[in-house]
């Protein structure tokens, strides 16, 4: 079995060869090149393109427990200049989704050594950044002859104390959503703007109306960020005929994001027909809501308590979205923050990078976990 030394090493190895969301190629094979040294039951490759899935026990009258970790980093540049910087340019973790997945494989290594009466298996998915790799996995045929009881992942907090435990009953991550709304008109020359329909001020409008209807409240969010927008082309002899406004909506339950996105389309019809714009949408990155199962965060406490870990309730849920909601829609399950440190950059951050010491209390609460499961069933 490994040392935690080598653990770390791996860590550090993923680190220094990242890999964006849906193209998670050489990342999988590290993860199945290890996990094949621990003999899991099965193991099966591709799972929504790029993602892993390995099952330690088989037993059909068992209970069956799914932890999940993500593969793929972002397209930011490094900041930082250790040894075990990124190889590759414009491209790095920091997500810290290197040291999520070595917590797994950690866990692999717990459940090898000190067996558990359950069957564990082990989720690697594939574009957890852009939303699509939870689904991708759910809807893969491979993936649907499994009912886990149970899944669970857990994703590291900068900002609050290292090691803590971070747990919320009910919603945890909101939904999330982007939309694109193109708007058509006609362009002509700039002496003649009347001659042609120009989308500026529908523009303008739209703005106004999307902040009318936005709110960041605690008690009902329905948060509208304007994220990109686009209107005509840089010729300065032509009066614009084409925009485009990029939206990102946020609410903490999937059904408030339904009636959210309806309002601001019926504002955004409204205003195009009044301008006569032909409009057309498209939306992208979909996160839904993580919605945590009671019984699963009463497991989580528990095993916190086991694993000798602090313990914080968060009165609302985190801002973020986190496509583990795809799961908790379909799954029982829970996500939980692991707290990365006080003084640890914030996630998505040039200069952030995985305290590695999470390695081992990340494994350690999964676990437990287990353990708490165990106890309740045999
Ligand atoms: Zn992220
Ligand atoms: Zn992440």
């Amino acid at each position: 079995l490994h040392q935690q030394k080598q653990l770390i090493a791996f860590r550090k190895k993923l680190h220094q060869h990242p890999e964006l969301s849906g193209q998670e190629y050489e990342t999988a094979n590290k993860v199945v090149e290890y996990l094949n040294s621990l003999k899991p039951d099965l193991l099966i490759k591709n799972l929504g393109e790029t993602g892993v899935l390995a099952l330690f026990g088989q037993e059909k009258n068992r209970p069956t427990v799914f932890f999940r970790a993500e593969l793929d980093a972002l397209p930011i540049e490094e900041l930082n200049d250790f040894e075990h910087r990124s190889k590759q340019a414009g491209v790095s973790h920091k997500c810290g989704h290197d040291g999520h997945t070595t917590i797994l494989l950690a866990l692999a290594e717990k459940v090898v050594e000190q067996a558990v009466e359950l069957n564990v298996g082990l989720l690697f998915q594939p574009a957890e950044e852009n939303g699509s790799g939870a689904l991708a996995v759910l809807n893969d045929p491979k993936f649907k002859q499994f009912q886990p009881d149970y899944i669970f992942a857990l994703h590291n907090l900068p900002g609050y104390p290292l090691n803590q435990i971070v747990i919320r009953d009910g919603h945890f991550t909101p939904a999330v959503k982007s939309v694109i709304y193109k708007l058509d008109g006609k362009t002509a020359h700039a002496a003649e703007p009347e001659k042609g329909i120009n989308p500026a001020l529908a523009m303008a409008e739209i703005l106004t109306q999307a902040a009318a209807i936005s709110k960041n409240e605690l008690e009902d969010l329905a948060l509208i960020t304007a994220v990109h927008a686009l209107l005509g082309e840089k010729a300065y002899g032509v009066s614009a005929g084409q925009a485009e406004l990029h939206f990102t909506l946020r609410c903490w339950n999937n059904k408030r994001m339904q009636a959210l996105e309806h309002e601001l389309l019926t504002a955004v019809e409204q205003i195009a027909q009044k301008h006569q714009l032909k409009l057309s949408m498209e939306t992208l990155e979909e996160f839904q809501a993580n919605e945590n199962a009671a019984d699963a965060v009463a497991l989580i406490r528990e095993a916190s308590q086991h694993a000798g870990l602090a313990l914080t309730e968060r009165e609302s849920p985190m801002k973020w979205g986190e496509d583990f909601g795809a799961f908790t829609q379909k799954l029982r399950g829970a996500i939980f923050g692991l707290g990365a440190g006080e003084n640890c950059p914030a996630l998505h951050n040039p200069d952030y990078d995985f305290p590695d010491q999470l390695i081992e209390s990340g494994s350690s609460i999964f676990y437990q976990i287990l353990q708490a499961i165990q106890k309740k069933t045999c």
